[in-house]
Formats: C-alpha cells, structure tokens, sequence
C-alpha cells in the first residue's frame, strides 16, 4: 500500500469504482490540501505490518460538489466503502443522509465520521475528542472547569461549543465576527448548558480564559487576528488555534509576542482522524505513525523551493 497517493477522485470516478480492497476516503471540496490520506495511510501501513488484515485498506481523497453529497453517499454505500470522512462543506448537510446518528454527535450538529451499516450510514463526530485531546496534549489544559472564550459561530466553532459543554468547562463565553450567527450558535447550545454560564463576549471578563479560535481567519498571512489579545484583560492563560496550516496564524504570533503559551491545530487533526480509524478498525491507532507521516511532509515542504510547494 502508498502512503503517497496523491490522486484526487471524482464523482465519475466513483460512479465506474471497482478496486479490490477495503476503501476508506474523505470527502470535502475543495479537498486536494488535505492532510488525512497522508496520515490514515501512514497508521494503516503500520497496522498492516502487524496484521496482513489491513494491507488491503485503502485511504482516499474525493473532490465532491455539496449538491452532490446524497448521490455520492449512496454511491459509496453502494459500493461498500468502509467509512468515510467528511469536511468543508459537508459536514453539516451530511446530516440528513446518515441512517443512524451517535448520540455524542448530535449537539455538535456535524458528523465528521460515517461509518458503512447495512441500513446506511452511522455518522459520528470525532472533532471534539480530537479537540479536547489535543488542548490537554499541547498545553496541558482541560476542558473541564475551565473558563473558555471560543472564537467564531461555524461548524468547528458549533462542534467545539458542545464539547466544551459537554466536559463542564467552568463557562463559555463566544465571539463572532457577524452577531445574527453568533445569536444562532447560543440558541442552539443553551440546552446542552446546564447550569453552565453561555454568554457573547463582552470587553472585559471576571476571569483568565482560554482562547479557542473556530475561525478560518489566520488562513492567510493577511489576516488580521480575530480578537485583539493584548486589549483583554486579565490576559488569557492560553490559546489553541484550531488552523494548522499557516502553523502560526498571526493571533498565535501575537500570543508570542506577549509570552502566552500557545498551540495550532495539527494535534486536533491527528486526534481526529486517529479516533475515525479507532471506530472504523476497533483498533489501538498508531498515532505517532501518523505524526510522522505529517511531519515528514511538513519539512519536505520546507525544503522544496517556493513554486513546487503543494501547500499542506
Ligand atoms: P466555517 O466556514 O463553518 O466558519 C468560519 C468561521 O470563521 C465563522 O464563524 C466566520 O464568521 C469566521 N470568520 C471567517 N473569516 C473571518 C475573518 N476574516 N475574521 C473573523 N472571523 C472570520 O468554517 P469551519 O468552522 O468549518 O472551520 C473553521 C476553521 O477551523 C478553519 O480554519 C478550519 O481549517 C479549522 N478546523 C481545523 C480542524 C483541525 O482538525 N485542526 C478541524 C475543523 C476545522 P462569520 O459568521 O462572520 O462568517
């Protein structure tokens, strides 16, 4: 099995599919930056290594339209891929094509995760896990009992909303950029609060926080930050960045520039894609193999001149 294959397939493609194999794949558009066959082919090669079971697996990656999802779901069905996962802009319309739902998935609003059943698929999600590992990982937090400022009202910011809750952070205070969103994502998480404070983000705060940033501003180098951290007082105790790639957004380079202890979301990726393969496989995933493999990719990209850079 390649850990290098860099094909990006189609709809038509799928349509005439007929490989050998137990397929897995991710689907998104645009899809041909992502990440995750370079890490899941990574785990399964090793796992493969160990049991001859797995050196038919296969990872993929599917350039599809949002108005083509059901169609391309039944397709997969049809065609017994094993489990697929979903992102932008899938993950939320991907609701209503999934035969069952996890319960822990439902708060969230997105699956991220479906997995083949005879009836259709089982759709879970595996970002908030792969969230709250990946903040206790990097920057030795938990969610519980923390104070915690999320910015941004998308779909990551909906899935990091409900884990918060979820694991009893201390409060959630949210910010967004357009407030009629931001009114949206409290409405829809005032029911999973409990007695959890859930409020908009004011100016000043009673309490240090932890910056969780769901925005996709940070992408560009342009970008300004999306909450100015040196206006907040009491200083936040951290930030996590949800975005990987740039690895410093200009809000992790300002949290630099004031000594806060700070993280970008490559180990929210690993830890996601490392539990879609748990649930696929019911195996221990080997998550350093998948580190590796991104790593390894990360550094190949620096040493490429600037033109043949394919972008991770
Ligand atoms: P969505 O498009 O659903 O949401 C984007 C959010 O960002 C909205 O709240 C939007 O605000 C806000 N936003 C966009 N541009 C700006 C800007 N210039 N200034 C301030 N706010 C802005 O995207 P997702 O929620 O799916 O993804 C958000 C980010 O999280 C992406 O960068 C994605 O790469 C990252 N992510 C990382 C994961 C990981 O594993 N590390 C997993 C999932 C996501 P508004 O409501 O005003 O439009």
């Amino acid at each position: 099995m390649s850990t290098a294959d860099t094909t990006v397939y189609t709809l038509a493609d799928l349509e005439t599919w007929s490989r050998p194999g137990t397929h897995l794949a991710v689907l998104g558009r645009p899809i041909a930056h992502s990440l995750s066959p370079l890490m899941h082919n990574a785990a399964l090669a090793q796992m493969a290594a160990r049991d001859p079971r797995y050196r038919d697996w296969h990872y993929h990656r599917f350039d599809i339209a949002p108005e083509d999802l059901p169609r391309a779901l039944a397709i997969f069905h049809e065609k017994k891929f094993h489990g697929l996962n979903l992102t932008a802009p899938h993950k939320v319309i991907a609701l209503d094509c999934v035969a069952e739902i996890d319960p822990a998935a439902a708060p969230a609003g997105a699956v991220n995760t479906l997995t083949w059943t005879a009836k259709g698929w089982h759709g879970a999600n595996t970002d908030g896990h792969g969230l709250a590992t990946a903040i206790r990982e990097t920057l030795d937090i938990e969610l519980r009992d923390s104070h915690i400022l999320l910015l941004g009202a998308g779909g990551a910011a909906r899935g990091a909303a409900g884990e918060c809750l979820q694991r009893r952070c201390a409060s959630l205070t949210i910010s967004n950029r357009t407030r009629p969103n931001l009114d949206a994502l409290l409405d829809a998480m005032r029911p999973l609060a409990g007695g959890i404070p859930l409020s908009a983000f004011q100016s000043f705060s009673p309490s240090a926080f932890l910056i969780i940033n769901a925005t996709s501003s940070g992408l560009r180098p342009a970008d300004e930050p999306p909450i100015d951290l040196a206006a907040l007082t009491p200083r936040p105790l951290a930030v996590f960045d949800m975005i990987y790639n740039p690895p410093q957004t200009p809000l992790l380079a300002q949290a630099a520039a004031l000594g806060i202890p700070r993280a970008n979301g490559l180990s929210m990726l690993i830890h996601q894609g490392a539990r879609s393969l748990e649930i696929w496989t019911g195996e221990t995933i080997p998550v350093e193999a998948m580190r590796n493999a991104l790593q390894e990719a990360r550094e190949s990209e620096t040493r490429r001149p600037e033109s043949q850079n394919p972008k991770l």
